[in-house]
């Protein structure tokens, strides 16, 4: 072991200043050949030196092979740490509990708990875990037996947060309850769904404070350029962009103009973001660095960056 490094050297080389983190999301390959560009995907992404990346799952509906494919490709073959996203509906308490042993077996330190979309028609089982919260819960429960092997070292848990209320909310409020009750839980930070308006992320973040949450809401981002990709997501979250942005992309002569358009859109709702107080950026990339890439060279992170502590004035 070196022991060269002395404390004067270390304070001289020691970064004094923190940029707002940064993190991607990920989905599993559904194929060989899509898994190939995904790598070469991370490839591009890793080479901004983002946090982590996350990687999506739906862990009751059988894409497991493919989340652990990527999540040890993440491990093995880069220097970024995943954080996976793992989702209760659709699995047993017990099977959850066992893919929550394999993925600290293969060095996961970072969990996104949630509790997935409800497949159409679904109906919880008894053993089945049906929020968020307690799966916070077993993840502590899990760390706790086995903080000797982890050295003592905790796991990292984030979890889901609502700039608009969620679909089966009934108010605001309420998601702001549910929320509380998370970070009570044991997570560690929050995640937010897509929006497209800086003020809905601040009352997002005004009501959570007021409640006493104190949990980082890293925001959400997808860059705004495809409005096929817009539309789905709509679908999925409940989140409609606004028309104007929608129409400007579908009237755009060329993919060029749209990536010009969406990319513009993105980069200033960003800033409007982190000007509000945003503690980093997580970018929903759906597999593609190209529109990603171009967000962060048009965002100059360093703009925000904070004093870290310690540092003289
Ligand atoms: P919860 O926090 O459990 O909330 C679900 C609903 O139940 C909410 O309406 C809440 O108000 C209500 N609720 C919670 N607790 C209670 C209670 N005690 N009593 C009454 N009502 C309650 N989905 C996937 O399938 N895979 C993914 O990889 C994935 N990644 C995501 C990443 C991010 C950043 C985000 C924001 C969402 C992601 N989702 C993913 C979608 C997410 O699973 C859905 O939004 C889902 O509908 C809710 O998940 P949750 O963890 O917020 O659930």
């Amino acid at each position: 072991m070196s022991t060269t490094t002395t404390l004067p050297e270390l304070e001289r080389s020691a970064p004094v200043r923190h940029r707002p983190a940064l993190s991607y999301e990920l989905f599993p390959a559904r194929s060989d050949v899509s898994f190939d560009r995904l790598r070469e995907t991370v490839r591009h992404l890793e080479a901004t030196g983002p946090d982590y990346v996350s990687v999506t799952s739906r862990t009751g509906h059988g894409n497991l092979d493919r989340v652990l494919e990527l999540t040890e490709h993440v491990l093995a073959e880069t220097s970024l740490r995943p954080l996976v996203h793992l989702t209760s509906v659709g699995s047993t308490r017990a099977q959850l509990v066992t893919i929550i042993h394999a993925l600290l077996d293969r060095g996961v330190r970072g969990l996104l708990a949630l509790r997935g979309d409800l497949p159409e028609g679904h109906r919880l089982e008894d053993d089945e875990i049906p929020f968020a919260r307690p799966l916070v819960e077993l993840i502590r429960d899990i760390e706790r037996e086995r903080t000797a092997t982890l050295a003592g070292g905790r796991v990292s848990i984030g979890v889901a947060a609502y700039p608009h209320r969620h679909p089966e909310s009934p108010t605001t409020s309420h998601d702001t309850e549910v929320l509380v009750a998370k970070e009570r839980a044991g997570a560690d930070f929050a995640i937010t769904q897509v929006f497209f308006d800086a003020p809905v992320y601040c009352g997002l973040l005004e009501r959570a404070r007021a409640a006493g949450v104190r949990l980082p809401l890293v925001p959400g981002f997808v860059p705004a350029t495809n409005p096929r990709r817009l539309a789905r997501l709509a679908a999925l979250s409940g989140v409609a962009p606004p028309r104007d942005l929608l129409h400007r992309l579908e009237i755009a002569a060329d993919d060029v103009e749209r990536r010009r358009i969406g990319v513009r859109f993105t980069v200033d709702l960003a800033t409007r973001v982190l000007d509000a107080g945003a503690p980093g950026l997580h970018l929903f990339t759906f597999n593609s660095h190209a529109e990603a890439l171009d967000v962060l060279d048009h965002l100059d992170l360093d703009r925000w960056s904070t004093a870290s502590q310690g540092e003289t004035r």
